[in-house]
């Protein structure tokens, strides 16, 4: 039987169920949530908004959740752990480091930073014995730079060390996933063990399959009502339908990247849900109706996030 750390334990990877791979209760910084709550507003709604969001999701449908909020993203574990207690959505946390390399790691060496990573899966996370089930590692529009790089490798030997699964976030209008790849594969990492996250910021198929040729998973894992950077959502479906119909469909995961409180994006976070008023259902209720349009049938489509999440955690 092959497991998965989530927040309440180990669980089965056959019982993961529809899995969404990239996802956020909180996005902030390292402490922010502890020291500054109001910037929260009033966190007991947040609480409470946060709740409703899961089992709002859970009644569409959505098993599971894996939380790509690392340490530096504003990681909160015990919330984490009471969200999924009281919803019944299992969720999955991140031990890693996104793109905030904490200073006091940067002339640390990846085998020192490895180490902390595998006690975050092994041992638990803050003294909670909530252990960590995926590994999240981040590099921007800048590359990977030399602190990144030494992230990058910890990942690697945590994820050797320990058989759990690495997400990165990428900027893929520069094709930094490749850049990701040559390290994994400078480090001896099985590729297989590696997902290739926030690929659908861009339409490049070259790119995308070129990456999928390595053996790497890809996250196709930004779907919401506007975004940031790369096409709209309707232009992502298309990129989406096209890998599916070049026989790829079998490495492709599909998430929103949406997080229920972001406290950078604006000063009422709970405002974001007005950003996309499907909070975690998007895909199911505007993406797959807009793949079975484009000839993309209703098996490749549950392989999305429920057979192809089962063979990435679980391989
Ligand atoms: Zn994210």
């Amino acid at each position: 039987m092959a497991t998965v750390n989530s927040v309440l334990g180990p669980l089965d990877t056959a019982d993961l169920g529809f899995t969404l791979t990239h996802e956020h209760v909180v996005t902030a910084s390292a402490g922010i949530l502890q020291t500054y709550p109001e910037l929260f507003g009033d966190l007991d709604r947040f609480k409470e908004q946060a709740a409703a969001t899961l089992i709002e999701a859970r009644d569409g449908g959505v098993r599971t959740s894996v939380d790509l909020s690392t340490l530096d993203l504003g990681r909160d574990v015990r919330l984490l752990a009471d969200l999924a207690r009281r919803t019944g959505v299992n969720i999955i946390a991140a031990t890693g480091i996104w793109r905030d390399v904490p200073r006091a790691l940067w002339n640390r060496t990846p085998d020192e930073i490895a180490a902390l990573f595998v006690r975050e899966i092994e041992v638990g996370i803050e003294g909670t014995g909530i252990k960590a089930g995926i590994i999240k590692v981040a590099n921007d529009a800048e590359g990977v730079t030399r602190e990144g790089e030494v992230i990058l490798r910890a990942a690697a030997r945590a994820a050797k060390a320990t058989g759990v699964r690495i997400s990165t976030h990428t900027y893929a209008p520069n094709r930094v996933g490749e850049q990701q790849i040559a390290v994994f594969e400078d480090e001896g990492l099985d590729l297989g063990r590696v997902y290739i996250g926030h690929s659908n910021d861009t339409t490049d198929l070259d790119y995308l399959l070129g990456l999928v040729r390595k053996g790497v998973w890809l996250g196709l894992d930004r779907h919401q009502t506007s975004m940031p950077i790369g096409p709209d959502w309707g232009g992502r479906a298309e990129t989406l339908a096209h890998l599916i119909k070049a026989g790829v469909g079998d490495r492709l995961m599909v998430s929103h990247d949406w997080s229920v409180l972001g406290v950078s994006r604006t000063s009422d976070p709970l405002l974001s849900r007005s950003y996309n008023p499907d909070g975690w259902l998007f895909a199911t209720r505007n993406v797959y109706p807009r793949l079975r349009e484009l000839g993309v049938s209703q098996q490749q489509i549950d392989a999305l996030n429920v057979d192809n999440p089962r063979r990435f955690l679980g391989g």
